[in-house]
């Protein structure tokens, strides 16, 4: 196994790309702008999504499943949301193909066997949900409906990078319905809250919880709220979204409830969701020159054991010792791998379990044996050291509640080192330029100086933040009054 990773200061995108694939988390496929996520890869993703699923059940919601395709007359009825996607979808005309009698063995298109109606491959599903909304609500006493749809979606993206932007990926959409606009909309801020929470208690990854301004909207939603998270390279991530739709959607598919007086009334909605683009953002996040770097929460081996020895009778003994170790891991639900493996060297072992970010890591040897004592070394500070045996267990057990709280307190210094106030145009260029990251800057609220600075800059406005100061300004581009700072980054 060659670790050779490029540096993150030499090429952090070559760095990502490299690992993602050494990690073996995922690779490219033979789909353009498709990936294969590899078993050790989708053993992360399974972790976020049990928690995830536990978090949105214990919120009231129920799982369902909806159809991958919907049809383009039910696609349009949402105007802004069919507009929105039109550019990045894919779409079914046909649906039988035939012999290519001119390329023996080839196939080609049945020309008869065009569709009636074309069918989209969902971006994102609130057409076909809502359209199936109208017979499941006829009165309040229908509502809310607390749905969650776990699916995979196509977006035709042009520039893909495995996780963070792929054509297809993998994410949970909740679709939910109310009978009052605040019922609605404390709906959205609260799934953005569960979002927060689940990225920095679980993943270790802090974030800034905010609102979205009008171009950066989710089309047909009326607020969007969301996460957005800090890649060590300086630029910002959106991880998560959480959408209030006003009555957009029960308007376009008429989806009315007789309320308590039995007058009729449009239902209000929220959508919200989080992609495998999360996995990117755990990379990202936590890495380094050496490898992955896991949480323990998110490691599918959280511990491994690996024996140094050169006779069968050591590898004999030290097996009995890693057994009786690996019946306490378990009882604690720790996931324990003792890397018996006679075809490798520690030194090649050690490599592996670093590069796949495995959080503690011990080492026994014939030594060890004779002293009653194990070596532990921590992935994501490179540390060793000696401990007992007993009460190893209960100490590793503290040391991967460390590790996790350690990741989330580092990650989220670097955070707050980069937000950086700003005061001028000059000023602001200069931080995009050489520190990066979140640049807090007055705007004066209009989509012509957003767009006018993403066009100089690169940089957009990642979110207007939930805790903002209220505080007088005046606009770093165009001198207008504003009402307080937003943050703008580069992002992914
Ligand atoms: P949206 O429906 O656009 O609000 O997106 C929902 C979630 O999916 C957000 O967390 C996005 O960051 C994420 N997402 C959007 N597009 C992609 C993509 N092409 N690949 C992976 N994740 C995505």
């Amino acid at each position: 196994m060659s670790k050779n990773l490029t540096k993150r200061e030499e090429d952090y995108s070559k760095w990502y790309n490299e690992l993602v694939v050494k990690a073996d988390l995922a690779e490219n496929s033979g789909v353009r702008g498709c990936m294969v996520i590899k078993p050790y890869g989708y053993a992360i993703w399974e972790k976020m999504q049990a928690e995830l699923d536990r978090m949105f059940k214990e919120t009231g919601h129920s799982n369902a499943y909806f159809p991958l395709f919907v049809p383009k007359s039910m696609f349009e009825a949402e105007e802004k949301n069919a507009e929105g996607f039109a550019k990045e979808c894919a779409v079914v005309t046909h649906y039988r193909l035939k012999n290519d009698e001119s390329r023996p063995g080839k196939l080609m298109v049945d020309p008869n066997a065009k569709l009636e109606e074309e069918l989209i491959v969902r971006p994102t599903s609130e057409a076909i949900i809502w359209s199936t909304y109208k017979s499941w609500v006829q009165s309040y006493r229908d509502l809310p409906l607390l749905i969650n749809q776990w699916a995979n979606v196509v977006r035709w993206e042009m520039r893909t990078r495995l996780f963070l932007r792929t054509a297809e990926f993998l994410w949970q959409e909740g679709h939910t319905a109310h009978a009052t606009k605040a019922e609605a909309l404390e709906e959205s801020e609260k799934m953005m809250h569960v979002y927060a929470d689940f990225a920095e208690n679980f993943m270790a990854i802090p974030v800034i919880k905010g609102l979205k301004t009008e171009s950066e909207r989710f089309a047909g939603a009326e607020e969007t709220y969301c996460i957005e998270a800090l890649m060590q390279d300086g630029k910002a991530l959106q991880a998560g979204t959480s959408h209030f739709l006003g009555q957009n959607f029960a308007e376009a598919f008429d989806v009315k409830f007789a309320n308590q007086e039995g007058k009729q009334e449009y239902v209000w909605g929220t959508s919200w969701g989080v992609s495998t683009r999360l996995m990117g953002a755990l990379v990202m996040t936590h890495s380094d020159d050496n490898g992955l770097v896991l949480p323990p929460n998110l490691a599918p081996i959280q511990v491994v054991i690996v024996p140094i020895f050169r006779t069968e009778e050591e590898l004999a003994a030290i097996t009995n010792v890693a057994h009786e170790l690996m019946g306490q891991f378990k009882s604690l639900r720790i996931s324990v791998k003792f890397d018996n493996r006679t075809t490798q060297k520690p030194g090649f072992k050690f490599a592996e379990w670093e590069l796949k970010g495995v959080p503690v890591r011990i080492a026994i040897g014939p030594k060890d044996l004779e002293n009653g004592t194990f070596e532990v070394a921590r992935r994501d500070t490179l540390t060793k050291e000696i401990i007992a045996k007993d009460g190893a267990v209960s100490h590793v057990s503290g040391l991967l509640e460390q590790i996790q709280k350690d990741l989330f307190d580092k990650a989220l210094r670097f955070r707050d080192k980069h937000i950086t106030e700003v005061n001028s145009f000059e000023e602001f260029k200069e931080v995009l330029e050489t520190k990066t990251g979140f640049v807090s800057a007055h705007w004066d609220g209009t989509a012509e100086t957003e767009e006018k600075i993403k066009d100089l800059t690169k940089a957009t406005i990642r979110c207007i933040p939930l805790n903002r100061k209220e505080e007088e300004g005046i606009c770093v581009f165009s001198g207008a009054k504003s009402v307080g700072r937003v943050l703008f980054a580069k992002a992914y």
